[in-house]
């Protein structure tokens, strides 16, 4: 029997990680699960897998936490602190799957418990980058990448040194936005975003999806996880999400991961890893697919790739400006304050004005992260 801890449970990752273990009730003890305020879910699923505990960031919910789950046995904690508590609990596995930045700290401290970390949560990685790979290595914890890609390219890499491989390339759906002209991305509403062709995913990976942030984020992500020059990093186009990433070696074979478009498959790959587990997901049918098609990116209309790739480049703590002023930028977008094509002008603008020195520590990190949706937000600010 493995313990296992969730961080964001009640999100679209933690739901397909949930239905996973579902099936595999006997193999797997849940010590922690949190949420941020959905206490309703959070309580029934506290309750179903009888973990030990259950934490709601929003501090504010805690008292109906507790209500719903007085006599259940399972013990409920509520704010900040408390979810980096849980995460520092003992786990054999703990999958990271709060959305953006705030999962930072709690997935920092799952990585102090040098355990193994299932890591969705790209937005920690992009903002902390050297400050996580440094713990990951002090702490002596496994960070195994649940991201399709680069679960993808884990698979394919199959513990082969990196000094063989010649380039990795990273495939992208290109969203529900990539046939679409300048002029119609300008009036791209929130409704229109969340409706991604192949996934079904949360709503904030689904504007960077849509706007390829989440390509760019994807990008920085890669190269903390596999670190090869940035120039041998690639990304492309491939509308039917079959291929989830490729790796080629300096022999030029390239070996590519195939699956459905279907996050419990990566997420299977981190549960049972090293081994394999069932999954119910659908075999994938080539012949019904008929046709994979490739194509380069267009950086004119989707310029958010452009703008990671040159926060990596600058390296320091451009990531972290540029994963908060996206995050500013998306939930204006959702909240209908700024228009589709605000979001990567915004991340551009606050970059150019808001250059910190590099983070050497979570603190710094935390900061940067702080004063980057300052700028950002002053941006908004009618002049
Ligand atoms: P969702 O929005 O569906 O879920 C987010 C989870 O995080 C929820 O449990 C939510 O709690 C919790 N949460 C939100 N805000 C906070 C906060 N401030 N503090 C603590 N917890 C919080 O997101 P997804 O599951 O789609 O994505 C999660 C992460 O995984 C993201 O980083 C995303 O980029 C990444 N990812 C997602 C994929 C997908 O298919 N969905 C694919 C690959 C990566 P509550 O329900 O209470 O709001």
């Amino acid at each position: 029997m493995r313990s296992l801890s969730i961080l964001g449970a009640t999100g679209s990752i933690g739901a397909s990680t949930l239905d996973l273990i579902r099936r595999e009730r006997e193999r797997w003890r849940v010590v922690a699960l949190t949420a941020n305020g959905n206490v309703g879910d959070l309580a029934d699923l506290a309750g179903e897998f009888g973990a030990e505990l259950a934490v709601v960031a929003d501090e504010r919910s805690l008292p109906e936490l507790r209500e719903r789950l007085a006599g259940s046995g399972v013990e409920a904690a509520g704010g900040a602190q408390a979810l980096v508590e849980a995460a520092a609990r003992a786990a054999d596995l703990t999958i990271a799957a709060i959305v953006g930045c705030a999962g930072l700290a709690p997935t920092m401290a799952a990585i102090e418990q040098g355990g193994v970390v299932g890591l969705a949560n790209k937005e920690a990685l992009v903002s902390a980058g050297d400050v996580m790979t440094a713990a990951v290595a002090r702490h002596g914890a496994t960070l195994l990448p649940v991201d399709s890609e680069h679960n993808a390219i884990f698979q394919c890499l199959a513990g082969n040194d990196l000094a063989q491989v010649r380039s990795i390339t990273l495939t992208a759906s290109g969203g529900p936005f990539r046939d679409w002209s300048a002029e119609q991305l300008a009036a791209a509403t929130p409704a229109q975003a969340v409706r991604h062709p192949n996934w079904d995913m949360g709503a904030k990976i689904s504007v960077d999806s849509a706007t390829m942030m989440n390509k760019g984020l994807e990008l920085i992500e890669a190269w903390h996880l596999f670190p090869i020059p940035l120039a041998d990093l690639r990304i492309l186009v491939h509308p039917q999400s079959v291929i989830h990433s490729m790796v080629e070696y300096r022999d030029g074979s390239t070996l590519a991961q195939l699956g459905p478009s279907d996050m419990r498959v990566p997420i299977a790959a981190t549960l049972a890893w090293p081994a394999r587990m069932d999954t119910p997901c659908a075999p994938l049918d080539l012949a019904a697919i008929g046709e994979l098609t490739f194509r380069a990116t267009d950086e004119q209309r989707f310029p958010a790739t452009r703008l990671a790739r040159a926060a990596a480049e600058a390296g320091g703590a451009a990531p972290a400006v540029l994963n908060a002023a996206n995050e500013v930028a998306v939930a204006a977008f959702l909240a209908g304050q700024i228009g589709f094509t605000r979001i990567p002008a915004m991340v551009e603008d606050v970059l150019a004005r808001y250059a910190p020195p590099a983070p050497a520590s979570l603190t710094d990190v935390t900061a940067i992260d702080a004063a980057a949706r300052r700028h950002a937000r002053a941006l908004m600010e009618p002049a």
